[in-house]
């Protein structure tokens, strides 16, 4: 044993002076406890002795780690609206505070008109009627599920036809396909990658087809030499046969963002109003918390309501209370872009943007700003040119720079380039703007 080793302090001394310098009352017993032992490890396997600033400090800072929670804010500087990463679409503030209100006791299922039970839906339904047009709806834990519940409720005893070009991957996980396999439902594929017809779908059916299932190509797009059919051509087709019409939209697009060059994506209103039963996102371009919303005709939406996945699937109060906030919101569409964070953050203009980054520009050391594109994400709106200023800050290891950004209380996620790191102020609040200046002071003064 070499002489360092030897002189290491004994844990409890190490805990006592740490009482001395009240770090247990700021952290649990054991989490002192097991830093001091963790410092002592790592001490005694480099061969080391006491660190450079001090045990007490050494210990102060790993505590403070090991107690920091996990699932923290972040600041996206990385200019993704939709990040699924870091949580999809931001929360409007009547959302938040909507969500808050329900952490408590709520009428979640109480009719408060009549003190008889209520359905956790009924919160829902009038608002998704007036923004919608469909007459009922039911919400559960993510669109995904929505999809599998349907496909099981509605064609579950049968057949589901969906065209080759639609059996595709949302991310990771999500496949169409899988999504298919794995209800009872049969698939049965028609048509091409790049063109199914009508015709298609018509010598598809048999006494099994319970339903037409219509996926929107969310996160890619086909050019060239594509035919798709059109929503209200198969709703015909299946009303002639009584077979309903699923419509997956994917972001949950209702507003229409022609005017900020946002154009293409579906509308849930329109796919209503063609006759079909819709599923969406409620965290994609819709903004509001992580749901699976179904819109559609009330014998569709009773099929699904009364299957025993929809109890398992259904969502807790704090989504309900914030997507009933954030859909209050689109009664005014004026505001509603406003006040819905990642619609507000879609259509910023380029003048606002600009400003905004000379501002950050300004905070930090040697940086400049130049034109860029930021990104819609989310699967929405995928080929979408979003012209953006992006403030640039020069780095001789920019991959360096961005983890030290990470490593920040909160992390601040951003983009690299060959020479430097990319911020782009679309997806940044005024109030973090010192955040980043701190940040990136902290990691390049180190
Ligand atoms: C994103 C997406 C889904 C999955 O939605 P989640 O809410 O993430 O489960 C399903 N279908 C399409 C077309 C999508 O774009």
């Amino acid at each position: 044993m070499n002489d360092a080793r030897r002189r290491l302090p004994a844990v409890n001394s190490l805990l006592a002076a740490a009482e001395q310098a009240g770090l247990l009352q700021r952290f649990p017993r054991q989490v002192v406890v097991d830093a001091i032992r963790a410092i002592l490890d790592s001490a005694r396997g480099t061969g080391g002795g006491e660190p450079a600033h001090g045990w007490i400090e050494a210990v102060t800072h790993l505590a403070a780690e090991q107690s920091r929670l996990s699932l923290t804010r972040v600041v996206n500087a990385t200019g993704v609206v939709l990040h699924t990463n870091l949580g999809r679409a931001p929360l409007a503030a009547a959302a938040v505070a909507a969500a808050e209100a329900a952490c408590g006791y709520s009428a979640l299922e109480l009719d408060v008109g009549t003190g008889e039970r209520g359905s956790r839906q009924d919160h829902l339904r009038s608002l998704l009627r007036q923004i919608t047009g469909a007459a009922d709806s039911l919400v559960v834990n993510n669109a995904a599920a929505a999809l599998f519940l349907l496909l099981d409720a509605l064609a579950g005893d049968g057949e589901t036809i969906v065209s080759r070009g639609e059996l595709i991957e949302i991310g990771g996980s999500f496949r169409i396909p899988d999504i298919l396999a794995k209800s009872r439902s049969t698939l049965i594929e028609v048509g091409t990658t790049n063109r199914t017809r009508l015709r298609d779908y018509l010598q598809a059916l048999s006494p099994r087809t319970r339903l037409i299932l219509k996926v929107h190509q969310s996160n890619f797009q086909t050019t060239g030499f594509v035919e798709e059919t059109a929503l209200d051509e198969l709703v015909s087709l299946g009303r002639s046969r009584g077979i309903p019409v699923l419509h997956d939209v994917g972001s949950g697009h209702v507003l229409d963002l022609s005017d900020w060059g946002l154009a293409g994506e579906p509308r849930v209103q329109d796919s209503v109003a063609a006759g079909a039963t819709v599923v969406f996102s409620g965290d994609k371009l819709l903004g509001g918390p992580q749901a699976g919303i179904i819109v559609g005709p009330e014998e569709v939406i009773g099929c699904a309501a009364s299957h025993p996945l929809a109890r398992v699937l259904r969502p807790d109060k704090f989504t309900l209370a914030a997507l009933e906030a954030t859909l209050a919101l689109y009664r005014d569409p004026a505001e509603a872009v406003v006040q819905i964070p990642a619609l507000a953050m879609l259509t910023a203009s380029r003048e606002a943007l600009g400003e905004r980054a000379a501002r950050l520009a300004a905070l930090l050391p040697q940086a400049t700003t130049g034109d860029g594109m930021s990104v819609v994400g989310g699967g929405a709106f995928p080929g979408a040119e979003l012209p953006t200023v992006l403030v640039r800050v020069t780095a001789a290891a920019p991959d360096a720079l961005l983890a030290a950004l990470r490593k920040y209380d909160p992390p601040i996620v951003a983009r690299a380039t060959v020479d430097g790191v990319l911020f782009d102020v679309r997806t940044v609040q005024d109030g973090e703007f010192a955040t980043i200046a701190a940040a990136v002071k902290a990691a390049t003064s180190g």
